[in-house]
């Protein structure tokens, strides 16, 4: 039988949206950064589903970017609730927030929950002008999260290497600041954490990295098909997620990958869907 895949990484919106394209870039720099380029794809609820099926996949999770400001978080927010209630059993969600909105935030995290969202994310704190080691900011912002246990999912990229649009600033040092302020809080860094897998090797960030994970967002496009070897052997495969980044890359191009590295088999099956399914308390 071949074993169960869940994708970790992947956005959708709704059909207003992909309609309106031109003037949701106007309205927001990050829609704009990632989108204004007319060939970068958009897909909505459907249009996920019938590549999950012909990809293999069971479960996708489905997660928001990070808009600037509290209403585009909450209009787009509406469009991943609708679609999770539509499709439980394919679709997990992450919906999106301006933590800089403490009030408006942890309600908007307080909805979502309630409505059966898993996780608050695409979390763009370079773009969305909040810095990740404001502890005044975080701390209520990760309370709110905690409370209604709830996974938080941030771009990470890194520092050097080839530029891309929406690549940012969310580099492993930022990202470790805030991950050992808050030890316990399940985070899933993107794209490989922007290489913060690496400096696992050092005792006192390994242990730091006991709740975060790295999702394998956009690989093809970064690193060496290696790096799932080598990330497994840093951090253990039990600390890694699979993630296509769809409909930016087509999930039968990481899965491909994935699937040729040698990896154990028992390893490959952690990362396809084992971890997703203990983080998300995904029953059978
Ligand atoms: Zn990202």
């Amino acid at each position: 039988m071949r074993a169960m895949v869940i994708d970790c990484h992947t956005h959708v919106f709704s059909p207003r949206i992909i309609k309106n394209r031109q003037r949701y870039c106007e309205r927001d720099p990050v829609f704009a950064l990632l989108y204004r380029n007319p060939k970068a794809k958009l897909a909505t609820a459907e249009e996920i589903i019938a590549s999950m099926d012909s990809a293999g996949i069971e479960m996708s999770v489905i997660v928001n970017l990070g808009w600037t400001t509290s209403d585009l978080c909450a209009e787009t927010n509406d469009y991943i609730l609708e679609s999770i209630a539509r499709h439980p059993k394919r679709l997990i969600g992450f919906c999106s927030v301006q933590p800089k909105d403490t009030n408006a935030a942890i309600a908007e995290i307080e909805r979502c929950a309630r409505a059966g969202a898993k996780g608050i994310g695409e979390l763009r704190p370079d773009m969305q002008s909040f810095d990740l080691s404001d502890a005044r900011l975080m701390t209520p912002f990760v309370e709110a999260l905690r409370k209604h246990k709830l996974v938080l999912l941030t771009h990470a990229s890194e520092p050097v290497g080839h530029s891309y649009p929406g690549k940012g600033a969310i580099t492993p040092d930022r990202l470790y600041t805030f991950i050992s302020r808050y030890p316990d809080m399940p985070i899933i860094c993107a794209h490989w954490g922007g290489g913060l897998p690496l400096y696992a090797l050092m005792p006192e960030v390994k242990k730091a990295l006991g709740n975060v994970f790295f999702d394998t967002a956009a690989s093809p496009f970064l690193y060496e098909p290696r790096i799932y070897r080598l990330v497994a052997e840093m951090v253990g495969a039990d600390k890694i997620l699979f993630g296509s980044d769809y409909p930016l890359l087509a999930q039968g191009r990481v899965l491909a990958e994935l699937r040729d590295t040698d990896l154990t088999d028992a390893d490959r099956a952690l990362i396809l869907a084992g971890n997703a399914r203990r983080l998300f308390s995904i029953k059978d």
